[in-house]
């Protein structure tokens, strides 16, 4: 079937008008330069109309649109600093279920609102300070029908298409241009998992996995330098997100000899078949490598849940995200660098073990989508669970990092002395 010249012109003018409409919507208030600060953020209304307001020390040009499976509101703002307070956006009220925001990209700041259900953007607007007031950024959303949510989602799809705004840098970690002056050590990529509007586990006491992960990160980072062996690279070097495919590609990009990415792990407290025994006696840290299999139940819902971090920061999945492909590239994976992924786990349970609890059979397989650079072995490390109270005194505390940062950089040490060995001639 062929478009004639005639229905493209009307679909150009009908994106055209779109355009307009859209501007209208995204508030082309003066932007200021530097960075705007978002102290604090408000739900308010009932499942037919809800208001979502974020307070500003000033005005900000941004633009909202709608995502869906599973529903959600993107509002994508140049660089905010959010210094809102602790796990606000935890739960939501009316037809928000719930909230996050954090940098997206460099400059760029977003805020992702979870709905729960098909809503239409009614309003969005920032109102310039007055009064003493701070400006504040207000999203008016209405519960709307499967269709007219459809219909508005594709406007505003089509829109994004014309006008670019979002285009991805690269992860906000260093360069990953191949080889440098360092070239003959072995290149280790940290990656700390999570970062920007995807908090990974978020505990009662205000603890961020993605700030666990990262302050372990740069501690392992110190650690492993210190020696002058390595060269050590990060997925991200500041609290930004990065996409699960982008860090893939960074550890192919480095040629990295390994890659380590880094979680904590939760039990969902707020799960009604969860018991406070159970948050009291499932602790302990755990690795995992490749297979399409899981090992156990709980390992595939650990995968399920590391791998949902692109959704959570609202970026859209390509269809084939988890089709037939992915299996393919898998089993092409070089056995080599299968065998020496779990040759790494094993050891690097051994150094654990001695410096931190582990969980029971600590070795777990399951389909993450981070493991998947084919040619570089790769592991991925629970430091603990952030649902158990002493693990959570235990992530969150210095002399633990340091001890468990020198367990892993041993583990490290000496998985490429033996490598190094084994090599002929
Ligand atoms: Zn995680």
């Amino acid at each position: 079937m062929r478009t004639g010249a005639s229905s493209f012109r009307l679909i150009l003018g009908v994106l055209l008008t779109t355009l307009v409409g859209l501007t209208a919507l995204s508030a082309n208030v003066a932007a200021q330069r530097s960075d705007a600060v978002a102290r604090d953020a408000r739900v308010g209304g009932d499942l037919k109309r809800t208001r979502f307001v974020a307070d500003l020390s000033a005005t900000v040009d941004f633009r909202a649109f709608l995502l869906a499976d599973p529903y959600r509101v993107i509002i994508d703002l140049p660089k905010v600093q959010f210094q809102m307070p602790p796990g606000i956006g935890e739960t939501g009220r009316g037809l928000i279920n719930a909230f996050r925001y954090g940098l997206f990209a460099q400059g760029k700041s977003r805020i992702v609102i979870d709905t729960v259900g098909p809503v239409a953007i009614e309003k969005a607007f920032v109102r310039p300070s007055e009064n003493g007031q701070p400006a504040r950024l207000v999203i008016d959303l209405v519960s709307a029908s499967e269709q007219e949510f459809q219909e508005q989602w594709r406007r505003q799809a089509a829109l994004r298409a014309i006008q670019p705004q979002t285009n991805l840098t690269g992860p906000g970690g260093e360069g990953a241009s191949g080889r440098d002056g360092d070239s003959g050590k072995p290149t280790i990529v940290l990656d700390p998992g999570h970062g920007g509007p995807d908090p990974g586990t978020v505990t009662r006491n205000g603890v961020y996995e993605k700030n666990v992960v990262f302050s372990f990160c740069q501690v392992l980072k110190a650690e492993l330098e210190a020696n002058g062996r390595f060269r050590v690279l990060m997925t991200r070097s500041e609290d930004i997100f990065v996409p699960l495919q982008e860090r893939v590609e960074f550890a192919r990009q480095s040629e990295a000899d390994l890659m380590i990415s880094v979680h904590a792990d939760a039990l969902d407290i707020k799960h009604p078949l969860v018991t406070r025994k159970m948050l009291n006696d499932v602790r302990g840290a755990s690795v995992y490598t490749l297979s399409e299999e899981a090992s156990d139940a709980r390992a595939k819902l650990a995968a399920a849940r590391e791998n949902n971090s692109d959704v959570l920061a609202g970026i859209e999945l390509p269809a084939s995200a988890d089709g037939s492909l992915e299996s393919i590239l898998i089993d092409l994976m070089h056995r080599e660098t299968k065998n020496l992924s779990i040759a790494f786990a094993k050891k690097l349970l051994k150094e654990l073990g001695s410096k931190t609890p582990l969980l029971k059979s600590p070795h777990r397989f399951a389909d993450f989508r981070v493991l998947k650079a084919e040619d570089v072995p790769s592991v991925l490390v629970e430091l603990g669970y952030l649902s158990n109270e002493k693990d959570e005194t235990a992530l969150t505390s210095k002399e633990w990092r340091l001890n468990v940062a020198k367990a892993m950089a041993k583990s490290i040490r000496s998985f490429f002395e033996q490598r190094h060995v084994s090599v002929p001639g």
